[in-house]
């Protein structure tokens, strides 16, 4: 039988009851508190004025208050809209407008972004819940005052004055039960924004039927989960897809306890949580392995209990994979493929079974094809694109028909959605992704796929980070360059870095020019932007 996000957390707070579900800074909250202010906030928001259908955006870090502003919201039968805390005041503007929220939670400290532009004539913003990122902390509440007395004169002593309202002033106060919402499985849980790796995002909309899929299938998926007994580092941002389904949801359907970490660059705090607390379950993204295995803070902390990771969201270096193992003592380290229109796991690498080079096989319940441009299906270990149909696969794009009807299509019953990303299936049926569609570049007449080229770069002994794009080339059209971040205290030239390639990759895939960065543009959700050193290319030569 199929829940809706609510039920899945209100059989959890049954289930686990006393179990803790969330833990931050040293503190917890179990089930049934976490169950009691999600009730607590859901309420406030009808008192409010937000009711079913009414889109409340979220835009916090990884904290208690996410956690219970996401599935209050919810709860009082509202569309949250995850909002990525590292938008400037214009994308915040755009993204408000687009998804015409009406509610906005957010932390003080990005506060002034919004009151930029607050008098954005098509914003239908009318209420703004602010909170201190240690407001919830220390649940239940006659721990909270002592903080808010050193806290005077900060937005947390807002009550509710116009437009702003305090989220602690809304749990000092008393309310009646929530009203229950009418909402079914197919109504649209959440308007999840695409990455914007490719361009400007878009809102998929993503129903409660597709969320609580999308977390059975993962959970189904990996043998030896212990109902109740996990730890989950829940690091990866909750506001962007894949940390939501995988860290919160999958944690909370499984009664796990999620050790809330609001910033992943800080690996000091990251590295102890996962001593302190035991963590178990370590869901992640390539460059924060990467990351972990290159700082020297690593070596100080025990990472022994770290038994399963999914790596999501970009490819997973081998070399990388290898050395995250090493330092945990051989944590099953699988990679995972999925995108925001699929709420957003749709492959993974057996946890505990075969591994091979790739994004393994699809997911229970899903049917994955691989398609040429006429949309039939090529042999085996062909490239083509991606197609994907089951029950995560999202709704369409909000308020977007047209570009819903380019990525969704229906063919014998079933709703295929486009990827974009072009792949290849073996005779085992494991899966590849060779490179989007999109950023393929194309040397004199010939692919080459970007993530090939950044493969080989990433085993240069002297390579943190590598990046590949395509420039603009007199005589071939386009030709390969890299950008690339050198470790600390080691250096290497161009020319050796451009050697290194050749002696791997045919001439043509090998970069032609090689520049240094300190860093790498990335995403909110941790990706590599080529697109962003693209623009940064196109602009350097105009
Ligand atoms: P936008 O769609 O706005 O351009 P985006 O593609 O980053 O942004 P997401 O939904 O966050 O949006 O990311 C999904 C994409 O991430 C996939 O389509 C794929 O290109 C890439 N991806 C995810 N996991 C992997 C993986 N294991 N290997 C290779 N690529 C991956």
């Amino acid at each position: 039988e199929m829940l809706t996000l609510p039920q899945l957390l209100e059989r959890a707070s049954e289930t686990f009851a006393a179990r803790p579900a969330l833990e931050f800074l040293g503190h917890r909250q179990t089930y049934r508190q976490l169950w009691a202010n999600v009730q607590h906030f859901a309420a406030a928001l009808q008192h409010l004025g937000v009711q079913q259908g009414d889109r409340v955006a979220v835009m916090l870090p990884n904290t208690p208050q996410f956690v219970v502003a996401f599935f209050g919201a919810s709860l009082a039968g509202a569309v949250v809209v995850n909002t990525s805390p590292l938008s400037t005041a214009q994308e915040l503007e755009h993204h408000l407008t687009d998804c015409g929220a009406s509610v906005l939670v957010m932390l003080d400290s990005f506060y002034p972004r919004f009151a930029e532009i607050e008098h954005s004539p098509a914003l239908g913003v009318r209420r703004v819940i602010v909170t201190g990122i240690q407001d919830a902390l220390p649940f239940p509440k006659n721990l909270l005052y002592p903080l808010l007395e050193k806290r005077k004169g900060t937005w947390v002593d807002v009550k509710e004055s116009g437009k702003v309202v305090g989220f602690v002033h809304l749990f000092e106060r008393h309310f009646a039960a929530p009203t229950p919402s009418s909402l079914q499985p197919d109504d649209v849980a959440l308007l999840q924004y695409t990455g914007g790796t490719t361009g400007m995002p878009k809102g998929a909309m993503l129903t409660h039927r597709n969320l609580v899929a999308n977390a059975q299938q993962a959970v189904s998926w990996m043998p030896g989960l212990r109902e109740g007994q996990e730890v989950t580092l829940g690091a990866i941002p909750f506001f962007h897809v894949y940390g939501m389904t995988v860290a919160m949801n999958l944690s909370l359907l499984i009664g796990a306890n999620i050790v809330l970490i609001p910033n992943p660059r800080d690996l000091k705090t990251l590295l102890s949580a996962i001593e302190k607390s035991g963590v178990t379950l370590f869901p992640g993204v390539p460059t924060l392995y990467n990351a972990i295995n290159n700082s020297p803070l690593t070596s100080g902390y025990d990472l022994k209990t770290v038994r399963a990771c999914i790596s999501g969201s970009a490819p997973l270096p081998a070399e990388t994979a290898r050395q995250f193992r090493e330092i945990t003592g051989g944590a099953n380290l699988v990679e995972g493929y999925g995108l925001t229109e699929a709420s957003p796991i749709t492959h993974t690498n057996p946890v505990g079974g075969e591994q091979r080079e790739g994004i393994g096989l699809p997911l229970p319940g899903i049917d994955a094809s691989i398609r040429d441009d006429q949309g039939q299906a090529v042999p085996t270990g062909e490239i083509g694109e991606l197609w994907v149909a089951g029950p995560n696969i999202m709704a369409g794009y909000w308020q977007r028909p047209e570009a819903t009807a380019q990525t969704i299509r229906e063919e014998n019953g079933l709703r295929w959605l486009l990827t974009g990303d072009l792949a290849t299936m073996d005779g085992g049926g494991y899966f590849k992704i060779v490179d989007r569609k999109k950023e393929l570049i194309l040397v004199g007449g010939h692919n080459v796929y970007p993530r090939e080229v950044e493969e080989v770069l990433y085993q240069h002994p002297a390579v943190l980070e590598a990046a590949v794009i395509g420039v603009p080339d007199e005589y071939r059209g386009e030709s390969v360059k890299a950008f690339v971040v050198l470790k600390p205290e080691r250096s290497a030239a161009e020319a050796e870095i451009i050697t290194f390639c050749r002696g791997q990759l045919s001439a043509y895939k090998a970069p032609r020019q090689v520049e240094f960065r300190s860093a790498l543009p990335l995403s909110a959700a941790g990706k590599v932007l080529r697109r962003v050193l693209a623009d940064e290319e196109r602009a350097g030569r105009m």
